[in-house]
């Protein structure tokens, strides 16, 4: 079973209960809330306790041993993360089972609506977590696009069209960073790198009084957002600018490397215990090397035509990230990962967002959002599994303990049981 149509879903709902849909394991809607919200809770904990204690180990080998404070606040994200998750899987639930009162099952609501209603469960949460969740579904949003257009055979990410759209993208984003970093404000993204702040007139006037008597400055702060002087530094950064350059490259060149062999070995651990020989092969594996050469060559470029137009203006301003994000991009071409291409997009999409007028609405944008997104995702989910990100899979199904997996393995049988006429020529994934 690759998609349910809408055809399949509406033939195979005809006078079927909330209980031979959505909770076939109990024939009574209240038990049946009750036993999916006993399995979220053990499942939760499955699929979280493994996030935080790592997360707390990290933690302890940065800072040797954790304050009281921060003790208490880990405990509590915990505890509101569990709560935000039993929201969500026992409304979906039970908001099913009170709609059916009163309408039949349809294709468009019958799942994004209770996911809408229990997305709004997010609230919950913190504000910074709520805006980190916010980012990963819209990745994972951005992904389920691209699956998607491959499925309808209208594009899949490749190594040209895809790097223009990472430049493209890329190029925006960082100069969205600088902008708001130059107007004093904290930009929230989700990226390995963030590019330096152009200088404030302060510090270049500072930096030339002790490095000549000439006081005639030229300082020409255009609307705030370009900053320039005869004498220089010109650069937003100390010390000469090829060294920059090559320190830079060569630390983001190590950190990519070892984030890629990560991203390798760690899913891989089982075998690795088993095989000590394997982390060698890791370690020289094609794909490890090439986060590290993204990393590297992303940053040498970025930073390279930085300090050429800087130098070359002799001045430094926002805007300059365009073009140099732009050409940073061209490093996609070394690894066009659709992951990649999808965090930078779903980083535009959350940035934009955040600081456009519909984000300065009273109402909680962000909840709201995050609860359209995990609707269509949800739908998704139910209507072209396959289609569905491989991380929202698995975390539906672990944290609630199976529960999601029985109501999808059992809308499928329903489906599945059609006379063959019903069932629709849909292409193949
Ligand atoms: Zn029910
Ligand atoms: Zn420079």
């Amino acid at each position: 079973m690759t998609v349910i149509s809408k055809l399949e879903f509406e033939a195979a709902m005809a006078g079927r209960t909330c209980a031979d849909v959505m909770h076939p394991w109990h024939p009574h809607c209240a038990p049946a809330a009750r036993m999916i919200f006993a399995s979220t809770a053990i499942g939760f904990n499955k699929f979280m306790l493994g996030l935080y204690l790592l997360d707390v180990l990290l933690k302890l080998t940065r800072e040797k041993e954790l304050t009281k404070e921060e003790i208490i606040f880990i405990v509590k994200s915990y505890l509101r993360t569990g709560v935000a998750a039993l929201w969500i899987a026992t409304t979906f639930l039970a908001s099913n089972c009170i709609f059916r009162r009163w309408m039949p099952f349809n294709y468009y609501t019958t799942v994004s609506v209770p996911a809408f209603i229990g997305g709004l469960g997010i609230s919950f949460e913190s504000k910074q977590r709520i805006e980190f969740i916010l980012y990963t579904w819209l990745n994972m949003l951005v992904e389920t696009t691209f699956n998607h257009l491959e499925y309808l055979q209208i594009w899949r990410v490749n190594a040209v069209s895809g790097t223009a759209l990472f430049m493209l993208a890329n190029g925006l984003v960082m100069y969205e960073i600088r902008r708001l970093k130059l107007q004093g404000r904290t930009p929230t993204f989700y990226w390995f790198f963030s590019p330096p702040s152009v200088r404030n007139q302060q510090d270049i006037q500072n930096n030339n009084s002790s490095s000549t008597t000439n006081n005639n400055y030229n300082y020409n702060n255009n609307k705030g957002d370009s900053v320039k002087s005869p004498l220089g530094p010109f650069c937003p950064h100390e010390g000469p600018c090829i060294e920059e350059i090559r320190k830079s490259a060569i630390k983001f060149l190590g950190l990519g490397y070892v984030f890629g062999f990560l991203k390798t070995s760690v899913p891989r651990l089982g075998l690795i215990v088993k095989k000590p020989r394997l982390i060698i092969s890791y370690l020289l594996n094609k794909k490890t090397i090439s986060y590290g050469l993204f990393a590297g060559l992303y940053v040498a470029l970025y930073k390279g035509l930085s300090c050429f137009l800087c130098q070359n203006q002799k001045a430094d301003s926002a805007i300059l990230a365009l073009p140099c994000g732009t050409v940073a991009g061209l490093a996609f071409c070394v690894l066009p990962a659709p992951s990649i291409l999808a965090a930078i997009l779903a980083n535009l999409i959350f940035m934009y967002g955040k600081n456009s007028s519909f984000a300065r609405s009273k109402l909680p944008m962000s909840q709201l959002s995050f609860a359209l997104v995990n609707a269509i995702l949800f739908h998704n989910y139910a209507f072209y599994n396959n289609l569905s990100p491989a991380f929202f899979t698995n975390m539906l199904n672990v944290a609630t303990n199976d529960r999601c997996h029985q109501i999808y393995q059992n809308l499928v049988n329903l489906v599945a049981q059609l006379p063959k006429h019903t069932h629709p020529v849909l292409p193949t994934i």
